[in-house]
């Protein structure tokens, strides 16, 4: 086959043979190739063969911060490749694993009195590393004489990932657990946290309702596990700071552990090093991923107390009982290297405050739309909430006219570039995003001539939670 006609047809041949995420196979969805990527920019083609140079708004999911190609990462995986790739981690180590869990220790939330992170667990992905965490907090009860305490306690609105226990931890409506009710049934879901503006009563409020259900379900709770301070692929809600503080207080009063799911927030993203930050809240386990690696390989980690850590070493198991065949993979982990040595220099922090403030001008212009119910900003996040479903198609294509890259799901359209993206970039950005949504969006309302006030909600929709699976 030649080049030319491996071109021609590799979308045809990708619905051949291959599964995208939360899509049924042999699927008529669009599709795009990406034969080049550089900086912020990605250059897609087309099934018409038509190329598209557009702005990565997405990050890849969140994961590339530093942007594609970069020097310092790029230098990093030559580096260890032409070193080694890959040795098993059983009865091995190597420098790139130890010089990432100290650089992770060092950077982890620290408060005084309180015990702070001290050992690393190296996961293959954010849902392994989220397994991990719920896996050490049971075998801790156990190690500390409490058999019974199996289940989490969780929030509405949750995303923790796509393994089992980890599902059984997600929203259970917006979650998967309907497709699975014999195998996540079980956990205790407090509701969603108030909306970052909140009054403090609301907040002290909710705060009641979750250490009452905490004190009810006490004798079989191991963690409570949250994703601090912003829900993200369950619709991203950024909610107070201070409810971290509550959970707290709940964790210690009943002898839960309290796991920060900080795959999605960590590294910067909400304007804080870790969302953890921003409450001065330390978790007895925290787990890491999606940017980890500046989004070259797949790479998670779970971080916990010396105390929790001794306590399970110290257990009649005598060991974590986790292992995986990558673990520790030396070119993720030099990458990893690479990416937290850019953080350090903390040019994130003035990257993260220019992002934000040029977010949250660019897109207020939305909140002019009668498709548009809400425009919110949270670091270096901004998000359009519609009133009803976006329809995904049609955004995607009109955004990608305007030169930039979304992947929206159920009623949100929302962006988290890269954090060396330009003033000049993210003005293309949220210009893309809003022209998107008013072509697709408000045409329609027009044709139906117009809204009435309010709207319907998007109750019961049976959207996957990360979506974006354009059916
Ligand atoms: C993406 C995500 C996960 C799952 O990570 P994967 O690498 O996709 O397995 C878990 N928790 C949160 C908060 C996430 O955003």
């Amino acid at each position: 086959m030649t080049p030319a006609s491996q071109q021609t047809d590799l979308i045809q041949r990708d619905r051949a043979r291959l599964w995208h995420p939360y899509a049924p196979a042999a699927a008529d969805l669009p599709l795009w190739e990406v034969e080049a990527a550089g900086g912020v920019r990605l250059r897609l083609r087309g099934e018409d063969g038509t190329r598209h140079e557009v702005i990565d708004a997405m990050c890849s999911w969140w994961s590339v911060i530093h942007g594609y190609r970069h020097p310092a990462l790029d230098a990093a995986a030559s580096g260890q490749l032409a070193k080694f790739s890959h040795v098993m981690f059983g009865g091995l180590t190597h420098a790139p694993a130890v010089e990432l869990a100290e650089r992770l220790v060092d950077m982890a939330p620290a408060a005084p009195g309180r015990p702070g992170l001290e050992r690393v667990f190296l996961a293959d992905s954010g849902s392994v590393a989220v397994e991990v965490a719920l896996k050490l907090a049971v075998q801790f009860q156990t190690a500390a004489g409490r058999p019974r305490r199996q289940r989490f306690l969780s929030l509405r609105g949750g995303y923790h990932g796509d393994t089992f226990a980890a599902m059984g931890v997600c929203d259970p409506v917006d979650g998967m657990h309907s497709a699975f009710p014999g195998l996540l049934a079980g956990n205790v879901f407090a509701p969603r946290p108030p909306a970052a503006s909140a009054t403090p009563e609301t907040v002290q409020a909710w705060a009641s309702g979750v250490a009452e259900l905490a004190a009810a379900h006490s004798g079989e709770l191991a963690a409570i596990i949250v994703e601090p301070v912003l829900q993200g692929a369950g619709g991203m809600h950024a909610y107070p700071a201070e409810c971290l503080a509550a959970l707290r207080q709940v964790a210690d009063r009943h002898g839960l552990l309290l796991i920060f799911d900080e795959i999605a927030t960590g590294f910067g993203r909400t304007g804080e090093l870790f969302a953890a930050d921003h409450a001065g809240v330390v978790p007895d386990i925290m787990c890491v991923g999606k940017a980890l690696t500046g989004g070259y390989l797949t790479l998670a980690a779970m971080l916990c107390t010396a105390e929790v850590a001794a306590a399970v070493s110290g257990g009649q198991a005598g060991a974590l009982l986790h292992g995986p065949t990558f673990m520790g993979n030396p070119l993720a982990c030099a990458v990893a290297n690479a990416s937290l040595g850019i953080i350090e220099t903390g040019t994130w922090r003035i990257d993260v405050g220019r992002i934000g403030n040029s977010l949250a001008s660019g897109l207020a212009p939305a909140m002019e739309l009668g498709a548009v119910r809400d425009v919110r900003t949270i670091g270096a996040v901004g998000v359009i909430e519609l009133h009803d479903a976006v329809d995904v198609t049609a955004v995607t294509a009109a955004a990608i006219r305007h030169g930039v890259w979304v992947r929206p799901f159920r009623n949100l359209v929302y962006t988290m570039p890269p954090y060396i993206s330009t003033a000049a970039d993210i003005a293309q950005i949220t210009e893309g995003m809003t022209a998107a949504v008013a072509e697709v969006h408000e045409a329609r309302l027009r044709e139906a001539g117009g809204r009435e006030a309010g709207g319907p909600e998007l109750r019961g929709q049976r959207v996957p939670v990360r979506a974006g699976s354009a059916s």
